[in-house]
């Protein structure tokens, strides 16, 4: 009747307006396709969809720090450590269960082989090695400089350049096209009439990307120290809880807009689009193939470790999260997401909330099911292209560097695109090739979001479980208590 729908829109509000919002955003996206705006108008229209990353991005740095110093300093070492143990091995178990299963699907599927597919071998560019790609993770764990760490994502240097032609360029990326007289060999892109027929991409907005992982490690250690300071620790102790209250009552104001923003975003996206009907069929059963990967994965495969651990429904939590994998969906980058993930887990699913202040940053870093699966798919995919015979022992080594490409990756747009280049090289595949998945990277990019966010909340909700021990004070909930009023 009528009193139930009206308290279901009461209850699930904000979300349902988010749906409409992404369907909106789509329905207008490709009504204006037709309409040959200019680069500048769809830089007006877009403008909105700006503002809603902003927003987000400039709530990750006071979340972060005040999460991690104010959950980390109340907790007992023991617990701590147990805690740090549980979830770092949960992480890289889901990890590598989400690339067995791209594996698996991509072998069986085989969506690379059969007909020629054209490949965009130009040659040349500076390549990231796996030693590289290594030395870098554990070079952004230890940041020089903290405040420079805020902005800054890779040592440029070695960010892999990929070659696109310049009519898939994108704003939010930067990009370099070669030049003699640099001493690095690139300059970068900015304006250049009449553009080059292809350019040279680095990762996306690499050069004002956040170091998260640095700020979490820096984070993470100083609340440990700061628990064990005593009397003298409890000025910045309360300091950090009071700015972790604050930040949370602006996410909560903030949600407001996201319906708005959510729709230029979208459609902004949408309007930039390569056309569709050019991309073939071979690409399309690869997208078949990663999206049936991520669907395995993030539906029956964690929900079914969610169950057996905690013995709980797994799908009236994941409804907790619809909130949380719309905006993952919208924004595809798990970091600008992870505000709103923490505002579900504790409204919505209820869980300890010094569990989720140390489960969801670090897993917001280094846990990304959803972009392990694809690389390991796009790997074996570009050796089907290639009619390149994988035997086991590089399937074995596709399935570690794709594990270890995951954790690497910063979560934003399409940073696994760029970490895929070590699994590439691992097996001697040609890095160049992975122009020929380009066209459709930023869309499976989204969904692989949703499942990295996804894995990341789940699991905060089994450690939360499997540490409630130690936690007797906390007040942990059951489902039925949850409520859904975002
Ligand atoms: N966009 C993803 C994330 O933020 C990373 C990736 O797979 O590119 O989680």
């Amino acid at each position: 009747d009528l009193r139930t729908v009206k308290n279901f829109f009461k209850r699930n509000g904000l979300l349902t307006l988010s749906v409409i919002s992404v369907i909106t955003g789509c329905t207008l996206g490709f009504m204006l396709r037709g309409s040959q705006m200019s680069t500048q108008a769809k830089i007006y229209f877009s403008f909105p969809g700006e503002l809603l990353m902003r927003m987000l991005k400039m709530l990750i740095l006071p979340l972060i720090t005040s999460s991690l110093m104010s959950g980390l300093s109340s907790m007992e070492s023991k617990a701590c450590c147990r805690m740090g143990v549980l979830t770092v091995t949960y992480y890289l178990w889901t990890t590598f269960i989400a690339v067995v299963v791209g594996i698996f699907l991509v072998i069986i599927i085989k969506p690379g082989v059969g007909t020629e597919m054209e490949s965009n071998r130009l040659g040349g560019g500076p390549v990231m090695t796996s030693a590289d790609a290594l030395l870098d993770l554990i070079r952004n764990m230890v940041p020089s400089n903290l405040i420079e760490a805020t902005f800054q994502q890779y040592k440029t240097d070695l960010i892999p350049i990929l070659k696109v032609p310049t009519k898939t360029i994108q704003p939010n990326f930067v990009y370099v096209i070669p030049d003699d007289n640099d001493p690095k060999g690139r300059m970068v892109y900015l304006e250049l009439t009449p553009p080059p027929d292809v350019i040279y991409k680095t990762s996306p907005g690499s050069s004002q990307q956040m170091n998260v992982l640095g700020i979490v490690i820096f984070s993470a250690t100083m609340g440990l120290l700061l628990g064990r300071m005593g009397e003298r620790g409890v000025p910045l102790i309360n300091v950090c809880q009071c700015i972790n209250e604050c930040v949370m009552k602006i996410i909560n104001a903030a949600v407001w807009y996201f319906p708005f923003g959510i729709i230029f975003l979208v459609a902004g996206k949408i309007l930039d689009m390569q056309d569709p009907s050019t991309l073939g069929k071979k690409l399309g059963w690869y997208g078949v193939t990663v999206l049936t990967g991520l669907f395995v994965h993030g539906l029956v495969l964690l929900p079914l470790f969610y169950f057996l651990l905690t013995r709980k429904n797994p799908f009236s939590y994941i409804r907790g999260l619809l909130q949380a994998l719309v905006i993952a969906l919208a924004t595809s980058s798990s970091s600008a997401t992870l505000p709103i993930t923490m505002k579900c887990l504790l409204e919505n699913c209820h869980v300890d909330r010094q569990i989720a202040r140390f489960v969801l940053p670090v897993g917001a870093t280094i846990n990304m099911d959803g972009t392990a699966l694809y690389e390991a798919v796009a790997a074996i995919f570009i050796a089907q292209v290639n009619d390149y015979e994988l035997d086991f022992g590089q399937l074995v080594t596709i399935s570690i560097t794709a594990t270890a490409a995951s954790i690497g990756a910063a979560g934003i747009p399409q940073a696994g695109l760029v970490t895929m280049v070590i699994v590439l090289t691992s097996v001697g595949l040609p890095p160049d090739d992975i122009t020929l998945i380009v066209a459709i990277d930023w869309i499976l990019d989204r969904f692989r979001t949703m499942i990295n966010v996804l894995g990341d909340a789940l699991a905060a909700g089994i450690i939360a479980h499997l540490c409630r021990k130690d936690f007797p004070l906390s007040t942990m909930h059951t489902h039925k208590d949850c409520t859904f009023d975002l």
